[in-house]
């Protein structure tokens, strides 16, 4: 029998693991220490790691996992487009029926005139896309020196070269010489960090206009586009203030220049609509759509781009770019059916109405421990802020991710995959949770919160820095 089906007891996986595989987004000796996680299997909203633990999954994999593990349709739809095409490109003038059938679906779903789509295997190559895309638009144009693209520090649009330039993390940057030329960054809508003592109202607004003053300070003659999260998922779960993205619109509409949203975690539901842009009353030109499109099921991407870009990119000749996987036919196929499912079962709507509104109410009270300064969700993605001080919004003295990192662990031990980053805890759950569970993500949640307050206060960390 080959490994996966009959495969050795956790001890030597983990050191099979050690010996082999580099992990993403972790520090390889320590982890190789401490032994890594294996995840055997997984139903509805619950995993199951190979000593047979289940754990609640308030993060659906990566955000990506909106109609819950387990699905059968997707599996035999995958199994059945494998055995009809399990590949064919879209290169060169040719094409195949799964690819035609999601780019329609898609075209319906995604709001506005944004009909066409260019496929990528992940989000990371459709925000590369879309670099490409807008330069070569206004290029197109006659004006081939509009190839400034803003966008926000702390922001977070994937991780190949250009995606992660596109992305404002300073860890990232710091790692193979980051950003490329020709992005900028301004400053985020985080009002917990750093809106001081102006109204959450207020700061949106100064934020969002540092958006105008760097189109006028750079010249909008050099500017193609804005890219943003409608909220900043890795960044920390930053819901906008209100005011913000509505001034973001208004600028965007006063200057010549594209609005990009990166829909890759708040796109298929995550937010209770749809696409985030249509909670938050964003207009976009172009879409970054991965992760919930196939509930991650299987790796698929894409830009969403309104009728005018695409109209003038077809115009423009050969568009030199593309993706062996761009596509895929296995991918669309599934991704496909994942729509099917959010759509007829209405998921969505049930967001919206039921377990969206349960969850920010339960959500809410997590904020009277006095450890947690802040909590709040949309729909079905949330995070909280750990405070030594909760009135002052204070950070605690120990480095940030100290604190986060106990409380992260706190969680697993009670059965909980919750993340952190810094000293915020996130969840973005699938959407299928029920109000049952929503419960028992809270309790956990509080527990784990509880049992790290009495840590921190134990090992002298419960102080503000
Ligand atoms: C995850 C993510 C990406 C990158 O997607 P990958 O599929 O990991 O390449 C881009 N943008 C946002 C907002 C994301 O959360």
């Amino acid at each position: 029998m080959d490994m996966i089906t009959n495969h050795p007891p956790t001890a030597e996986l983990q050191a099979l693991d050690a010996a082999h595989h580099m992990h993403p987004f972790t520090a390889g000796a320590e982890l190789a220490a401490k032994g890594v996680l294996v995840i055997k299997s997984a139903k509805g909203v619950t995993l199951t790691d190979s000593e047979g633990h289940q754990l609640m999954d308030a993060m659906a994999g990566l955000w990506c996992v909106n109609i819950g593990y387990g699905r059968d349709e997707l599996a035999d739809v995958a199994a059945r487009q494998m055995r009809e095409l399990p590949y064919y490109n879209t290169f060169f003038q040719t094409t195949h029926v799964p690819a035609i059938a999601l780019a329609i679906k898609l075209a319906e779903l995604v709001p506005g005139d944004l009909n066409q789509v260019f496929f990528a295997g992940s989000g990371s190559e459709a925000n590369d896309t879309n670099i490409r895309l807008v330069r070569h638009y206004w290029a197109a144009k006659g004006k081939p020196d509009k190839k400034i693209i803003i966008s926000r520090k702390n922001a977070y649009h994937g991780s190949t070269v250009a995606a992660a330039s596109l992305g404002g993390m300073d860890a990232m940057h710091a790692q193979g010489g980051l950003p490329i030329p020709d992005i900028h960054h301004i400053d985020q809508p985080n009002w917990y960090a750093e809106g001081g003592d102006l109204s959450p109202e207020e700061f949106g607004l100064e934020r969002a206009r540092q958006l105008e003053a760097a189109i006028n300070e750079l010249g909008e003659d050099k500017v193609a586009a804005f890219i943003g999260e409608p909220i900043q998922g890795a960044g920390g779960v930053i819901i906008p203030p209100e005011t913000y993205w509505p001034e973001i619109q208004r600028i965007c509409d006063a200057h010549e220049i594209l609005l990009i949203a990166d829909e890759v975690i708040c796109g298929f539901g995550r937010t209770g609509n749809w696409f985030g842009s249509q909670t938050f009353g964003i207009r976009p030109d172009i879409m970054t759509i991965a992760k919930g499109l196939s509930s991650g099921y299987a790796p698929i991407g894409g830009s969403m781009v309104s009728d005018e870009v695409a109209g003038v990119i077809a115009n423009a000749g050969d568009f030199n770019h593309g993706y062996t996987y761009s596509g895929h036919p296995v991918a669309a196929a599934v991704a496909l059916e994942n729509l099917r499912i959010l759509q007829e079962e209405r998921l969505i709507e049930t967001v919206q109405q039921d377990t969206g509104p349960y969850l920010a109410q339960k959500w809410k009270q997590l904020a009277d421990h006095p450890m947690v300064a802040e909590a709040n969700s949309v729909g079905m993605v949330g995070s909280l802020a750990l405070s030594p001080d909760k009135s002052a919004r204070a950070p605690f003295a120990a480095p940030a991710g100290t604190v986060g990192l106990i409380c992260r662990d706190r969680c697993f031990a009670n059965n909980l995959v919750m993340r952190h980053v810094g000293d915020r805890m996130i969840i973005s759950p699938p959407l299928i949770l029920t109000k049952p569970d929503i419960d028992t993500l809270v309790g956990r949640a509080y527990q784990a919160i509880d049992e790290t307050y009495k840590t921190v206060q134990a090992d002298g960390l419960f102080k503000a820095g």
